[in-house]
């Protein structure tokens, strides 16, 4: 057996302890004789795993108690149409865009209110955060929707919009637990988990408990609706329990880490590692404005789309797998999330270096 660098996007690396651990309890969960998959969610060891996971990303990311955690499905891209279903009493949204995702949220939204987007950053191919200090705020809008760190193009709100007392919307589907977090900023934060949590088919929303209601917008359906998930403890239906069960495996590894303050330090020291390296290369060029830099996903280019594709094939031929960008933008992308060693960032920068000397 041997394991790749994976600096893909999403799906993405896990932690080897979790899967070693996920794998010697296949076959017989704990004396249940059977795998997680295999067993019901209304049973004393799914219940045990669910509530676990869910203490442990509270005590993680310190979440007050007057906001629930929800582990749903549909992906982050059903919480397009989830949050303005649930959130636009007033039909009407204010939404900043800095990349596809954003983009993607707002258009959907569209079908249910007004959307103002007060702020772009699509004039510069999204490679910086605007400024969004003092925005046009709509007197109405039910909430203001950011992305906080943008997938494709690896720019990261390090301050938060100023929402001059509008609930805040924040899809962290990229940086989830990638660093601290002050919960009370946000009404709801929301993330697919298969970027730096677990396996794909889990989406956890964290709302703030007064934005629960049944005030949903005529038609909203019943899955689709918060209170339903919420009331039911995300057992409504069947969940996605394997998923789940994962999440929780690198909650755990997280914890052990030494949570969130000491995943951010290790996070500064990889991205500065390709970054330092970046700003002094001959060859490659970083594409994002320093201080809106990513410490998730780190988008690059030669400036020359052969040489770019020569790169990532031969990288791939090194060990070092998914570092195609994003179809829509080119170049290469490194995402390097929580579970990627600090060696497998060393490993990419050794292997830019040789690659330079060879290629200018
Ligand atoms: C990947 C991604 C999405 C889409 O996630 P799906 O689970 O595939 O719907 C949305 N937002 C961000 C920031 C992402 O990185």
């Amino acid at each position: 057996m041997s394991r790749v660098y994976n600096f893909s996007a999403g799906p993405a690396v896990l932690p080897e302890e979790v899967l070693k651990e996920a794998a010697a309890e296949m076959l017989d969960y704990r004396g249940t004789g059977m795998s997680v998959m295999e067993m019901s969610h209304r049973s004393k060891a799914f219940e045990e795993i669910i509530t676990t996971a869910e203490q442990d990303i509270r005590d993680l990311m310190n979440i007050p108690d007057n906001y629930r955690v929800l582990f749903l499905q549909g992906g982050a891209s059903q919480q397009f149409a989830m949050i303005p279903m649930n959130l636009m009493k007033n039909r009407v949204a204010d939404y900043i865009i800095t990349g596809q995702w954003a983009k993607k949220a707002a258009k959907e939204a569209e079908k249910y209110g007004k959307v103002n987007r007060i702020a772009s950053s699509e004039d510069k191919t999204f490679s910086y955060i605007p400024d969004c200090s003092d925005l046009p705020i709509s007197e109405d809008a039910d909430y203001v929707y950011i992305c906080e760190n943008n997938t494709i193009y690896g720019t990261k709100f390090k301050e938060l919009p100023n929402t001059k007392g509008k609930t805040l919307v924040a899809d962290v589907s990229s940086c989830f637990l990638s660093e601290p977090v002050d919960v009370t900023k946000y009404g709801l934060i929301y993330g697919g988990v298969q970027k730096n949590i677990g396996p794909a088919g889990v989406v956890i929303v964290i709302i703030r408990e007064d934005l629960i209601t049944e005030d949903v917008l005529p038609g909203t359906p019943t899955m689709l609706t918060y209170k339903t998930h919420a009331d039911a403890k995300s057992l409504y239906n069947t969940p996605p329990a394997y998923g789940i069960y994962i999440c929780g495996k690198v909650f755990k590894w997280l914890k052990a880490q030494g949570g969130l303050a000491a995943m951010k330090e290790r996070n500064e020291k990889k991205a500065k590692v390709l970054y330092d390296y970046l700003d002094q290369s001959r060859l490659f060029k970083g594409t994002v404005v320093p201080k809106d830099r990513s410490l998730m996903n780190v988008p690059f280019v030669t400036g020359d789309a052969d040489l770019d594709a020569k790169f990532v094939k031969e990288a791939k031929e090194a060990g070092l797998e998914n570092l195609k960008g994003h179809r829509t933008v080119g170049g290469m992308r490194a995402s390097i999330y929580n579970a990627m060693p600090y060696e497998g960032v060393v490993a990419l920068v050794d292997f830019m270096k040789k690659f330079e000397e060879e290629n200018l």
